[in-house]
């Protein structure tokens, strides 16, 4: 009997505790035979959800200590399912992908597209989003864009723009003066977003383009309310193979690994 596959899949994100989940559900890869899967984190989070299968939580040391760990694991295939805005792992993940020979995918949900009645001014980045935010002369702001983020706005903050910041953990430290800081992990409800957005009497949203239902309600909220949003860009991602969901990602691993032997 073969051995089973071995899967690596770099994670902190939905998608690839779905993808986890789904692929220890019965008949989750079917059609092929047993496979072993390990989810590594980067240790951002302080309480992540359980899972089954193996876990690793830490970075490996750059491109080359993700290459050893291939090899020395005897991974047979990588998928990359980091969050949208993860900067380096997907890079690092091409580079030692190629550096061994192991295929690599990467599942990377959609961004998310304007509609009719939005005020969105997209940047390239955190600091440009702190421009625009000045540009408009905004001054009572809802911030998304994650607790390790926060520091490219401290000097509007020390110039008097107030912030409503929200975080699933707390941001330490705080750089921004005056902030109020809710901790909240979606999915949110448009319902709930508009009524936060008028009880802090925003003006002006920032968010990363980070796709996804889970916090797009304050998307629909800000556009009912006639609130401009700051929209960072995502980064660059690596060229080759990209699914967009889950059932994508099982399609491609049914596709790479093949008919269990006897059908099963
Ligand atoms: P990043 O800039 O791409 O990663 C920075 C370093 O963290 C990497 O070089 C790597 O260290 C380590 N790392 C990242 N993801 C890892 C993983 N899954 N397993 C092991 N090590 C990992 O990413 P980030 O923006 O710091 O995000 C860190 C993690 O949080 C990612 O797993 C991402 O999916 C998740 N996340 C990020 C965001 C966001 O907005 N950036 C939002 C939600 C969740 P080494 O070079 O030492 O290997």
């Amino acid at each position: 009997m073969a051995p089973p596959a071995r899967l690596l899949v770099l994670g902190g994100t939905t998608e690839a505790a779905d993808l986890v989940r789904r692929l220890h559900a019965p008949g989750g890869l079917a059609g092929v035979g047993q496979v072993e899967v390990t989810t590594s984190l980067a240790g951002r989070t302080a309480r992540p959800a359980p899972l089954p299968g193996g876990r690793r939580v830490g970075g490996f040391g750059g491109p080359e200590g993700l290459a050893r760990y291939l090899a020395d694991e005897g991974i047979d295939v990588l998928v990359d399912a980091t969050h949208p805005f993860a900067a380096h792992m997907p890079w690092h993940a091409a580079e030692a992908a190629a550096a061994t020979g192991v295929r690599r995918l990467r599942l990377l949900r959609p961004g998310w597209s304007s509609q009719p009645g939005d005020r969105w001014h997209v940047v390239a980045d955190l600091d440009a989003a702190g421009a625009e935010l000045a540009r408009q002369g905004r001054h009572r702001v809802f911030l998304t864009t994650g607790r390790q983020e926060l520091a490219p706005f401290a000097a509007l903050a020390d110039a008097g723009t107030w912030f409503l910041i929200r975080t699933i953990d707390p941001p330490d430290p705080q750089p921004l003066v005056g902030a109020v800081v809710v901790l909240s992990r979606g999915p949110f409800d448009v319902a709930a977003e508009r009524d936060l957005l008028l009880e802090y009497d925003i003006d002006a949203l920032v968010t990363k383009d980070s796709g996804g239902d889970a916090t797009s309600a304050k998307l629909d909220a800000a556009r009912a309310l006639g609130l401009d949003v700051v929209v960072v860009a995502r980064p660059p991602t690596p060229s080759g193979p990209v699914v967009p969901d889950v059932d994508g990602a099982l399609a491609w691993l049914v596709s790479q690994l093949g008919p269990a032997p006897g059908g099963g």
